[in-house]
């Protein structure tokens, strides 16, 4: 099974290993296979191993790689997406609701699938898009169109560069060996939907 290096929103549970970039910046977690492959093609250092998960094989035996770090240049495969969480979603539409335009507080906010899910609407960010609760139910399964809105800007996904955005990787638990990056891992926290 090929498993992808992008962590995206259903992925990231896939908390086996902690990555690495050059620098030492945390980039994503992937699963342990995916850890040893990179290890055994020569691309990443392993550094920190679990003392209770043993893998062995005929010629070797090892910890399970916990944290491995990258020899090379990241790839841009490798690049941290801004996670597509709701705070996120309200950071970048301004906390407005899209269609009114009104600034909603914390509370308020509802996420609205511009092409309604029961049409094919993808939960994608080009979908997603804050608003009230009067427009959500206003608009109901309808597109914008349909039920005479207007979007105040187009909805896009926020460039991994954006400082405004958290960046923070989820997971269930945190493992000792992935404590000193702590203040990069959201841990035991619900994933927001
Ligand atoms: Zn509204």
């Amino acid at each position: 099974m090929a498993v992808r290096l992008r962590p995206r929103y259903s992925e990231e549970y896939m908390s086996d290993t902690l990555i690495l970039d050059t620098s030492g910046f945390p980039l994503a977690f992937v699963s342990w296979q995916r850890a040893v492959s990179l290890q055994w093609q020569d691309r990443a250092v392993v550094i920190a191993e679990d003392a209770e998960r043993i893998l062995r094989a005929p010629s070797f035996e090892m910890g399970l790689p916990r944290v491995i770090k990258l020899r090379n240049h990241i790839s841009r495969k490798l690049r941290l997406k801004v996670p597509m969480t709701r705070r996120n979603i309200a950071i970048r539409d301004h906390s407005s609701c899209q269609y009114c335009g009104m600034v909603l507080q914390t509370a308020d906010y509802t996420i609205d699938h511009v092409l309604p899910r029961a049409r094919g609407g993808k939960s994608v960010w080009t979908n997603l898009v804050l608003a009230c609760v009067r427009c959500n139910k206003h608009k109901s399964d309808r597109t914008p169109q349909e039920a005479g809105l207007l979007l105040t800007q187009k909805p896009v996904e926020p460039s991994q560069f954006d400082p405004r955005f958290n960046f923070r990787l989820h997971i269930k638990v945190l493992r000792p060996e992935w404590s000193d990056y702590k203040a990069y891992i959201y841990w035991n926290v619900e994933l927001e939907k």
